[in-house]
């Protein structure tokens, strides 16, 4: 890996300060060609860490912008390599102005994430905390940005590097007893297998079970709006997420698209489904809409059943209250609770009533979708967040129970225990470590 990167790391569009970063060994020199500080010192004689203040010119000499520079030196960077920032004014003319400028100097377009993988390929982070950096990028949710951050940290790893420890201890002990069988040595008791890869491999499948939560948590929970045509499902989801999204009318069936959308609800990000009213129908497109509502219902981890309460509870509601039961979770809503006529519906369930013209009722809505999703081990960011991760964790659990089994059969311990080292591979330790 011996070219120079450069990239733009700030978002797209104007802004006050646009930053674009480089890394590998002719970083440092291509912004020394570049930059000159406004301390008259070069930029290459600045220490580590510092910012600098200069004019940032062109190799045609012609000043592009006036900015802060830095630079950390390897291996102690982000990369690892030597590293350098430049911080600009955000204007994408200024940004692709520089970019150029240090393309002149040899250096090229970096691919994307490719800091972070350069990082990964030189043990600078293990690649949970390289895919923790790409979920802080994306979190849309508080829970989500403080789950990735605490793995960026490493809480993943050092979850992880208690269970492996403690088998490879269990390995390194079995094996010095058979080296060494005439050293006064603490002997070797196959009943440890049993214990330490049972603790092992409960601790794995306790922690395979966290991958709904932490899928939840970035993907969102898959979330149906159901209810008879008219029932309020488009002004909900409209209130929900701030803007006209679906075409609200009073003609009934007229949500005729399953609308899916993506809104923070209490903390919980969820992928509404606004679907074509349920109702046994003769038209041909409403009857799409409807099997549409079915299949939405069939996805959904939860569904919010809409009961209009300015009119009688109908057949027709009872028969989507049953079908929506296919989901999940159910929280029933009473909408247009402003209306004088309003009434909350006698229905054997707990029933929230809101109004999505006022927002009556969408506190208590949020405390509700909170409380059924609660974000429970994602501060700690102790989850599974990725398929990758989950699947690594299922392989090395699958590999432990295999263990267990052979030792209940009776198998020796030398045959048993090459099955505790090998399933840590996949889980991704960089060449250099973790
Ligand atoms: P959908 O067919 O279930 O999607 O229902 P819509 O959201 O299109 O609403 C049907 C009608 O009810 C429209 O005229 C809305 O303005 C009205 N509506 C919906 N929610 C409320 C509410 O909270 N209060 C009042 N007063 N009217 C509402």
């Amino acid at each position: 890996m011996s070219d120079t990167i450069a990239a733009i790391a700030t978002g797209e569009g104007r802004s006050a300060i646009g930053i674009v970063r480089l890394s590998g060994p002719g970083a440092i020199a291509a912004v020394d060609a570049l930059f000159t500080p406004a301390s008259g010192a070069r930029f290459s004689a600045l220490s580590p860490g510092r910012l600098a203040y200069g004019v940032l010119r062109d190799e045609r000499g012609r000043v592009i912008d006036r900015c802060l520079a830095t630079c950390s030196v390897a291996p102690h960077s982000y990369t690892g390599e030597d590293t350098a920032e430049l911080q600009c004014h955000g204007a994408p003319a200024v940004l692709q102005a520089v970019l150029e400028a240090l393309f002149t100097q040899g250096v090229r377009q970096a691919k994307a994430g490719e800091f972070t993988r350069r990082a990964f390929l030189n043990g600078r982070m293990d690649l949970t905390q390289a895919e923790a950096v790409i979920d802080l990028i994306d979190a849309e949710t508080t829970a989500a940005a403080r789950c990735a951050a605490a793995q960026l940290g490493g809480a993943m790893r050092r979850r992880i590097d208690g269970i492996y420890d403690e088998l490879i201890t269990l390995v390194a002990h079995f094996d010095v007893v058979l080296d060494y069988s005439d050293e006064d040595l603490e002997p070797f008791d196959p009943g440890e297998i049993v214990s330490s890869v049972g603790r092992a491999q409960r601790e794995l499948a306790a922690l395979a079970a966290t991958y709904r939560r932490g899928r939840r948590l970035y993907d969102g929970v898959p979330c149906a709006i159901v209810g008879r045509p008219n029932s309020g499902k488009s002004s909900l989801l409209n209130a929900l997420l701030g803007y006209e999204r679906a075409i609200v009318t009073d003609i009934p069936g007229t949500t005729r698209d399953t609308v899916e959308e993506r809104a923070t609800l209490g903390g919980v990000l969820l992928r509404l489904m606004d679907t074509a009213g349920l109702r046994a129908t003769d038209d041909a497109v409403e009857r799409l809409g409807v099997e549409r509502t079915r299949q939405a219902l069939s996805r959904a981890e939860l569904a919010l059943v809409l009961v209009d309460g300015s009119r009688r509870v109908t057949e027709e509601d009872q028969g989507i209250l049953r079908l929506a039961h296919a989901a999940p979770e159910v929280i029933v809503l009473a909408t247009k609770a402003d209306l004088p006529e309003f009434q909350v519906p006698d229905l054997d369930c707990q029933v929230i009533s809101i109004s999505s013209k006022t927002g009556h009722g969408l506190e208590a809505l949020e405390r509700e979708v909170e409380r059924r999703f609660p974000a429970g081990g994602g501060d700690s960011g102790e989850i599974i967040t990725s398929r990758r991760q989950a699947e690594a964790v299922a392989r090395a659990a699958q590999c432990l129970e295999a263990v267990c089994a052979a030792m209940e059969s009776g198998m020796t311990p030398d045959a048993v225990l090459s099955d505790v080292s090998w399933p840590w591979t996949p889980w991704g330790r960089s060449p250099a470590g973790w």
